[in-house]
C-alpha cells in the first residue's frame, strides 16, 4: 500500500497561498490561532490519518460491521480510531472552547476531514457523524435539550446519526410515515416507525447513540409540510445528561453493501417493542427546514469524502506508474533494451493528469466553500454575508454531485493505470472504487442535486447568486488575463463562462414560459457543464498564484509550473466539453423527456 495518502504540499498551497487561510486570523473567534497552530493541527490530522486510519483500511473492509440478530458490532480498528479521535478532540474542533472545541476555521476543518477520509471513510463517518448531530441540535433546539444532548456528542462519548430514509421513502421525503404521538412530558413524543439505511445507526463503539429523526406528529398535514424533527436517543437521557434505560430503538438488520463495509448501515425500528421517547426540536412541522441545515453541510462533506478517495487512488496510481516497468517507447525498436516505467507513456500521463486536474480543482472548490463559510459565520457585514452565503448555496450541489461523479471517474482512471493489478483486491484501488460509489447516491442522489441547482439555486432571487458567482469569476479571469503566460488559459475559461451564461439565459426562457418539465429535464448535463466551468476557474486561480510565485523568484519551479500546466490542460480538454454541453442545451434537444416509458 502507498504510504502517502495525499500531496501535502498541494494541500498547504491551497490553504495558505490560494485560500489565504491566515487572513481568517483577523476574526476575534480565531484570535488564539496562528500559522503555527494551523500547521500543528494539519500535521496532527495527517499523522492520525496515515498512521492510525490508513493502516487498517483493508482490515476494516475484510471484517466488516456485523449483526447477530440483536447487536451491531464494528471491527476492532474502528474502536481504536474512535479512541484516538476522542483523545485528540476531533469530534467538533471548530466549536467554541467552552463547548470542548478548539475554534479552528471551517477551512482547516475541511482539510482535516479530507485527510481522515483519505485514511478511511467508514471510520470518518462514524466520528464526524456525532459532531454533525451535535451541531444540528445546537442550531435549532432549546437550551435544555442542547445541555442534555450536545456536550457528549462533541466530546465523543456518544455517537450520532441522521435518520430520514424509510423503506418506501428515500428521495420523496414527503412520503415519510414515521409518527410522533404527544406524551405527558412537555415536548416529548412517542416515536413509531422504521428507518432504513441509517449510517452509524447502531454499533458498540459509544455508550449511547443520538438519532435526529424526521416524523409526523399525529394529525399533521401530509407531505413535507407535516414533518417535524425529534431527538431520539438509543438510551434515555435525564436532564443532567446521565444515560438511563433502553429507549426501544432496535436494530432490525444491517445492509450488505458493495463498499464501506466497516460502516454499520442499519435498519432501525423505533418503538416496535415498547415506548420510544423523542424530543421535538424547534417548532412542529419545520423539521425538514432544520434538517436541511445539516444536509447542506453534509453535502459539501460528501464531496470531501468522494475527493479523498480519488486523491488516494491517484497517489497509488502515480506511485505504481513510476515503478511499473512495461515495454519501451514507440520510437525504440530494440527489444533487448531495458523496459521503461509506464509513466514514460503519454497515455498514462494523460490518465494521471486527468486525475490530478480534477482532484486539485475539486479540492480547491470545496476549500473555497469552507473558506466562504468561515466569513459568513464570522463577519458582521450583513450584505457581504448574504452574497457569500448565496455563492456557497449555489456551489453546494456541484461539490456533492460533480465531486462524487467526477471522483468515481477519476478512480476508474487510477485503476486503468494499474492494468490488471488494479482490478484485484491486492491493491487498495478496487476497495476505494467500491467505497466511493455511494457518494453519488446518498445525501440526495445526484439527479436530485442537479434539480436543486437548476430548479432552485439558479433561479433564486431572479438569478442573484449566479450573478454573484459570475462576477467573482470575472475578476479572477481578468487578473489572470493580465499575465502573458496565463492569457490563453484565461481566454478559454472566459469562453466557457460566456457559453454557460448563454445556456442559462436560454434555459431561463424555457422555465419562464412555464415548460417546467422541459426546463428541469436538462438538470444533470447543466450541473456537469456548470461544475466544469467552476473547476476551470478554480484551477485558473491556482495558476495565477503559481505564476506570481514564479515571478517572485520561487525555486519550486516544477511545483508551480505544474499548477499552470494543470490549469491549461483542464481548460483545453474539459473546457470544450462544457461548451459542447452548453450548445446541446441550447439546441432544444429533448429526446429523454419525450421518450415514452413503453419504448424501452
Ligand atoms: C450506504 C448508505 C448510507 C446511507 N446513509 C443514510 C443515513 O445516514 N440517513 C438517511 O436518512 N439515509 C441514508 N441513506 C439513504 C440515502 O439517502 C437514499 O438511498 C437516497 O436518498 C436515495 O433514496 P432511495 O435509495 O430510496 O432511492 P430512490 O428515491 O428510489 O431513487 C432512485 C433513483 O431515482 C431517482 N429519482 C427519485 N425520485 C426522483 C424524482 N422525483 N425526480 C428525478 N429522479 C428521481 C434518484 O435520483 C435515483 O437515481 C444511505 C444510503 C446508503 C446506500
Amino acid at each position: 500500500m502507498s504510504n502517502t495518502l495525499t500531496d501535502m504540499r498541494h494541500l498547504r498551497f491551497l490553504l495558505y497561498e490560494v485560500m489565504k487561510i491566515e487572513e481568517k486570523l483577523k476574526y476575534p473567534y480565531f484570535a488564539d490561532h496562528s500559522r503555527e497552530t494551523f500547521d500543528m493541527t494539519l500535521e496532527a490530522a495527517r499523522q492520525l490519518a496515515e498512521e492510525v486510519f490508513w493502516p487498517t483500511y483493508q482490515q476494516v473492509d475484510h471484517e466488516g460491521a456485523k449483526f447477530d440478530g440483536e447487536k451491531v458490532t464494528v471491527p476492532k480498528p474502528l474502536h481504536d480510531i474512535w479512541k484516538h479521535c476522542r483523545e485528540g478532540g476531533w469530534f467538533a474542533p471548530d466549536v467554541p472552547y467552552e463547548k470542548g472545541g478548539s475554534q479552528i476555521p471551517m477551512t482547516l476543518l475541511a482539510a482535516c476531514v479530507f485527510l481522515f477520509n483519505c485514511g478511511d471513510t467508514s471510520a470518518s463517518m462514524l466520528v464526524f457523524g456525532a459532531g454533525g448531530t451535535g451541531r444540528l441540535i445546537e442550531s435549532c433546539a432549546g437550551e435544555a435539550l442542547i445541555k442534555r444532548f450536545v456536550p457528549k456528542l462533541y466530546s465523543g462519548d456518544w455517537g450520532g446519526t441522521m435518520a430520514l430514509t424509510e423503506p418506501d421513502a428515500g428521495t420523496s421525503l414527503g412520503d415519510l410515515k414515521a409518527t410522533a404521538t404527544p406524551l405527558d412530558e412537555e415536548g416529548c413524543y412517542a416515536i413509531k416507525g422504521v428507518k432504513r439505511f441509517i449510517s452509524s445507526g447502531d454499533h458498540d463503539v459509544a455508550e449511547n447513540i443520538i438519532h435526529p429523526v424526521l416524523a409526523r406528529i399525529v394529525g399533521a398535514p401530509a407531505g413535507i409540510k407535516g414533518l417535524s424533527l425529534f431527538i431520539v436517543p438509543k438510551y434515555r437521557v435525564d436532564e443532567n445528561g446521565q444515560v438511563g434505560e433502553f429507549n426501544n430503538v432496535t436494530a432490525a438488520g444491517i445492509e450488505h453493501k458493495m463498499g464501506l463495509k466497516g460502516q454499520p448501515t442499519v435498519t432501525l425500528n423505533f418503538g416496535e417493542k415498547g415506548e420510544c421517547r423523542g424530543y421535538l426540536i424547534g417548532e412542529p412541522n419545520k423539521g425538514l427546514k432544520y434538517m436541511f441545515q445539516l444536509l447542506n453541510h453534509a453535502r459539501v462533506f460528501t464531496g470531501i469524502q468522494a475527493i479523498a478517495g480519488a486523491s488516494v487512488a491517484y497517489q497509488c496510481a502515480l506511485q505504481y506508474a513510476k515503478e511499473r516497468l512495461q515495454g519501451r517507447h514507440v520510437t525504440n525498436l530494440d527489444p533487448t533494451s531495458p523496459q521503461v516505467p509506464i509513466i514514460e507513456f503519454s497515455d498514462v500521463r494523460r490518465m494521471l493528469l486527468e486525475q490530478k486536474a480534477f482532484i486539485e480543482g475539486m479540492l480547491s472548490l470545496i476549500l473555497y466553500c469552507a473558506s466562504l463559510d468561515d466569513d459568513v459565520l464570522q463577519m458582521d457585514d450583513e450584505k457581504e454575508k448574504d452574497r457569500l452565503y448565496q455563492i456557497v448555496e449555489l456551489l453546494t450541489p456541484c461539490c456533492k454531485a460533480y465531486g462524487s461523479d467526477g471522483s468515481f471517474r477519476s478512480i476508474t482512471n487510477a485503476m486503468q493505470c494499474f492494468g490488471g493489478a488494479g482490478y484485484c483486491e491486492e491493491y487498495p484501488v478496487a476497495q476505494i472504487m467500491r467505497d466511493n460509489k455511494v457518494f453519488s447516491i446518498y445525501e440526495g442522489a445526484n439527479g436530485i442535486q442537479a434539480m436543486d441547482l437548476l430548479g432552485r439555486k439558479v433561479p433564486t432571487g431572479g438569478g442573484t447568486s449566479v450573478r454573484f458567482l459570475m462576477k467573482a469569476m470575472g475578476k479572477d479571469i481578468a487578473a489572470a488575463g493580465e499575465m502573458e503566460t496565463l492569457k490563453p488559459i484565461a481566454d478559454k475559461v472566459q469562453e466557457v463562462q460566456n457559453e454557460v451564461i448563454a445556456a442559462i439565459m436560454h434555459l431561463s426562457q424555457i422555465g419562464l414560459s412555464g415548460e417546467i418539465e422541459k426546463y428541469i429535464s436538462n438538470a444533470s448535463p447543466f450541473l456537469e457543464m456548470f461544475s466544469q466551468m467552476v473547476l476551470a476557474w478554480q484551477l485558473l486561480r491556482q495558476a495565477t498564484v503559481a505564476q506570481q510565485a514564479l515571478d517572485n523568484g520561487s525555486q519550486e519551479t516544477d511545483f508551480y509550473t505544474a499548477k499552470i500546466e494543470t490549469a491549461r490542460f483542464y481548460a483545453n480538454t474539459v473546457g470544450p466539453h462544457a461548451i459542447a454541453i452548453a450548445k446541446t442545451l441550447m439546441s432544444g434537444e429533448s429526446t429523454a423527456l419525450d421518450f415514452k416509458p413503453e419504448w424501452f
